[in-house]
């Protein structure tokens, strides 16, 4: 089992779906994707939050066992991030973002931080995201990044530059088609491959998610659920369970990277089912063990 390192958001998040509403809740992509790997490997997490994020929400993470050593308070407000969807839950619409504390933050990676083998950069500032990468002390053996349309309208150069350093790419179906100015989602995975990571999964919210490595095409479905609330985080939830699982078993061939991808979608599928953490927080292995199962079942054409 190895270690897994994330640098990313700590937010607040105020969400409206068709189905409900939260004000301010836990969110941020460093923190769905530590808590959902959490059940699969040690998570170390680099972030920071403002002097007005809640202890309640810090003991939420280390009680997973989420080492927060890497997460500074810093002067000033939390990372705040306001979205809605429509009956589309496929698209988050933004209706604001403040970046707050996260505007000046310097990640210093202490503790044996900068050897950690597993490492993701998560949805932030690419600029932050290659702060960090340069910081690794060794190449670590697997890195994995995640971005959104925020980052690819404002910091594309950046974003192109630490594109060409990483092993992986998690990106949605609409923003792969915009990094790539490529409205066909092959070509556009094809295209983004081209600018550096080796494999790149695109992640097509309830239609599932595709794996593209040199060219192979891996696909799995998502889990068809009666009841979705919030979709926020499944992106960076599916994330979590996707590297926790090869961290945990330290590997990261083909057949690895298969069993990851639907470990992703079986924490993704968890995480919609409630708003902010709520149904994570409830999770068990147990549950994650038996949905597991249930999609295989789900998939498997042969008895
Ligand atoms: P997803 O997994 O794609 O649904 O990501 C949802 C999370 O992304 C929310 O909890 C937000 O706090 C966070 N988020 C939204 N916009 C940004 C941004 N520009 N930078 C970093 N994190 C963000």
């Amino acid at each position: 089992m190895a270690d897994l390192l994330v640098v990313g958001s700590v937010a607040l998040d105020s969400v409206e779906t068709p189905f409900g509403k939260v004000r301010e809740a836990l969110g941020g992509s460093a923190t769905y994707f530590s808590y959902s790997a959490s059940f699969f490997t040690q998570v170390r997490l680099v972030a920071t939050v403002g002097e007005d994020f809640p202890e309640s929400h810090l003991r939420l993470l280390e009680n997973r066992g989420v080492d927060i050593g890497g997460l500074q308070t810093s002067k000033g407000r939390t990372f705040r991030w306001t979205g809605e969807y429509g009956y589309d839950l496929n698209e988050a619409k933004t209706l604001d973002t403040q970046l707050n504390v996260f505007a000046d933050f310097r990640p210093v990676l202490g503790d044996g931080l900068g050897r950690v083998p597993y490492l993701f950069l998560a949805n932030i500032d690419p600029e932050l995201q290659l702060d960090v990468l340069r910081q690794m002390k060794e190449r670590p053996r697997l890195v994995a990044l995640d971005t959104m349309n925020f980052w690819i309208q404002g910091k594309r150069d950046a974003l192109r530059r630490v594109l060409a350093e990483v092993d992986v790419l998690t990106i949605n179906d609409g923003e792969a088609r915009q990094l790539a100015s490529e409205p066909n989602l092959i070509r556009a995975a094809r295209a983004i491959s081209a600018m550096g990571p080796r494999t790149v999964i695109v992640k097509r919210g309830e239609y599932g998610a595709l794996l593209m490595t040199e060219g192979t095409l891996f696909f799995v479905p998502a889990f068809p659920l009666d009841s979705v609330y919030d979709p926020t985080g499944a992106g960076d939830t599916f994330a979590g369970g996707f590297m926790g699982y090869l961290a945990a078993q330290d590997r990261i061939d083909a057949v690895a990277m298969r069993r990851a991808i639907v470990y992703g979608s079986v924490m993704a599928s968890f995480t919609v089912e409630d708003f902010s953490l709520k149904r994570l927080t409830r999770l068990t292995p147990a549950e994650i063990a038996e949905r597991y199962t249930a999609f295989h079942d789900l998939i498997r054409v042969e008895p």
